[in-house]
């Protein structure tokens, strides 16, 4: 019984390193590398690898892709539950040049084309289950309905507001037990569905209380984690349900760690939340949070994503229980 769903995408990445970014209609050498992406994906790999059993529901092409998909998927012991698609499994072009700035084309593709097929098939998957989680790299009335089919099977339900500039409605939103934006997310949403305009840069320097009330409008009746990257974390609840904390909003700083690539850092805290939430349900919030925010902040120690994320044991031995 898997104890952890994980809707989203599969990218294939394709990443070349350059001195300068490509510039119209040039021509240009850079060092050429690969692998498995997409925040669904990696946010499944975090959380299988966090110690929960773990079902990925995704959309694969018939190619090349698709088959890593599997073979990685089998390799972290995912079940994975692939909805065929007509169009190629998703890719992202990246190019990196020497100062670490970056330009990214996405292939949506089969992601494009995720529907609910893959999580209505099998009554099942959702029975056993306590905790789905999702991205918007999908197409959002799939997510949306994935996240009601959740709740309504009594599952918590986990968005991942990413990427900011993914659409959202607010009747997506309030399908969300619990909502973790980084800070240009938080402030993507505020300027979209509260009217409040703040730069992204301003979230962690904000007081508690001023943040708290932001996330309040947000998301009235769930929780908000804010993951705020080397600053670390800021959590709200709902005055009515704290989740077993003692006070309804607080920071966590960030672990002290040899960082040296931070991609994947937010899908690595929340495969780490999700799995915290799904092994220790009576446990308080904080305590997951604690987690995640140890988990997240080992997988900056390696570089990638998916590649990058730490096991359960490993969090374990460098930070204690
Ligand atoms: P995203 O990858 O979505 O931008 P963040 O940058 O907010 O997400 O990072 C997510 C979490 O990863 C942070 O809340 C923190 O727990 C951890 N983290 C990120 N960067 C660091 C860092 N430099 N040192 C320690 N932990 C980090």
């Amino acid at each position: 019984m898997n104890s952890v769903i994980v809707v989203g995408s599969f990218n294939v990445d394709h990443v070349w390193r350059c001195a300068e970014l490509p510039a119209v209609g040039a021509t240009i050498a850079g060092q050429y590398s690969t692998g498995p992406g997409g925040k669904g994906f990696n946010q499944a790999v975090a959380a299988a690898r966090a110690g929960a059993r773990t079902a990925f529901v995704c959309a694969l092409g018939d190619d090349a892709g698709g088959a890593l998909a599997r073979q990685l998927a089998q390799g972290d012991g995912i079940d994975l539950r692939a909805e065929p698609s007509e169009q190629p499994t998703g890719t992202a072009g990246i190019y990196v040049d020497a100062r670490g700035r970056n330009s990214i084309v996405i292939g949506a593709g089969a992601n494009g084309t995720l529907g609910t097929t893959a999580v209505t098939a099998d009554s099942s998957l959702l029975a056993g289950a306590r905790i789905l989680l999702a991205q918007l790299e999908s197409p959002v009335e799939t997510i949306e309905a994935a996240l009601a089919l959740a709740r309504d099977a009594g599952l918590v339900t986990l968005l991942n507001p990413a990427p900011a500039n993914a659409a959202s409605s607010i009747s997506l939103l309030r399908l969300a037990d619990l909502l973790t934006p980084n800070e240009t997310e938080f402030a993507a949403l505020l300027a979209r569905h509260v009217g409040e305009r703040i730069e992204a840069e301003a979230v962690a320097t904000l007081d508690g209380a001023s943040l708290h009330a932001l996330c309040r409008l947000l998301l009235p009746h769930g929780s908000v984690v804010v993951t705020l990257g080397s600053v670390g974390v800021f959590v709200s609840h709902a005055d009515d349900q704290t989740r077993g904390d003692p006070q309804p909003y607080y920071r966590i700083g960030a672990e002290t760690v040899a960082t040296a690539d931070t991609t994947g850092a937010g899908d690595a805290f929340n495969g780490a939340l999700a799995a915290s939430l799904a092994r220790l349900p009576d446990s308080p919030f904080a305590t997951h949070v604690r987690y995640a925010n140890r988990f997240a902040a080992l997988s900056t120690e390696q570089a990638g994503a998916a590649e990058a994320m730490p096991w359960h044991a490993g969090v374990l031995d460098r930070f204690g229980p």
